[in-house]
């Protein structure tokens, strides 16, 4: 994967960023949104808390996380190294047990597809603020699975609603609006279609929770068309990540 120290990252990084700020705007352009309508969410899983310190001084605010607890010591060594006001999201699946960690640092959790698992993180956002660890509600994002297919986790599209519910009862989550990963299948804008078309329901009955997580660093033009506000990027500007 190259060289990851130096100066040669910290190059390799800003023009892999570069372009794929460039690649945002001209999506956004093409779809006649605002140049701000979708933000980019840089996904560091796997890579060193150095290249989070890289990428916040290349004027990276907002980073996703995807697994515990990678994440979060990793978070614990940028809040060292950098004083800046960043904000960590996690990606990634949550097992219960890890619900208290992932409270503790997450500004958002874009991955909550079970009843158990918002009860889990509800009492855990409720801990973490009784105990000053954090200050603002803990962000909710259900995600959606449009094909029915567990492996990439994600509820049932006719249980969103009742799962955001729950969500919006929970006095520590705040809910913010749906995340999903599209199906590898090849056609993305019959999935799109699909989540939009979810999305703009969802927003009649929480009118509040207006986020769209989708997009990735394959398909990132694709999601920003059908109305994404905030892709998800790692390898397009990381590159390949060290482990599988
Ligand atoms: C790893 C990951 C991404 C980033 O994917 P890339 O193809 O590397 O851009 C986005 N979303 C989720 C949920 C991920 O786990």
């Amino acid at each position: 994967m190259g060289d990851t120290t130096g100066q040669s990252r910290r190059a390799e990084l800003a023009t892999n960023l570069e372009s794929v700020t460039d690649r945002l705007s001209a999506a956004l352009v093409a779809a006649g949104r605002a140049p701000d309508a979708a933000k980019l969410l840089v996904v560091t899983k796997y890579f060193p808390a150095s290249d989070v310190v890289t990428l916040a001084d290349l004027g990276c605010t907002e980073f996703g996380e995807s697994r515990e607890p990678e994440a979060s010591r990793k978070v614990a060594d940028v809040r060292d190294a950098t004083a800046d006001a960043l904000s960590f999201d996690m990606i990634g699946r949550v097992q219960r047990k890890k619900a208290g960690s992932v409270a503790r640092w997450a500004r958002t959790v874009h991955s909550v597809d079970t009843a158990p698992l918002v009860d889990a993180l509800a009492r855990a956002a409720l801990t973490a603020t009784e105990t000053g660890a954090r200050t603002a509600p803990l962000g909710a994002l259900v995600q959606v699975s449009l094909d029915g297919d567990p492996q990439r986790g994600g509820v049932l599209i006719d249980d969103v609603a009742q799962l955001s519910e729950q969500i919006a009862a929970a006095d520590a989550l705040e809910l913010r609006g749906l995340m999903a990963i599209a199906p590898t299948d090849g056609e993305r804008e019959r999935w799109m279609t699909l989540l939009a078309k979810v999305h703009g329901e969802h927003l009649r009955r929480f009118p509040e929770a207006t986020e769209l997580s989708a997009g990735m660093s394959s398909d990132l033009e694709v999601a920003v068309r059908f109305g994404s506000t905030c892709v998800r990027v790692g390898t397009a500007i990381l590159g390949e990540r060290p482990i599988p």
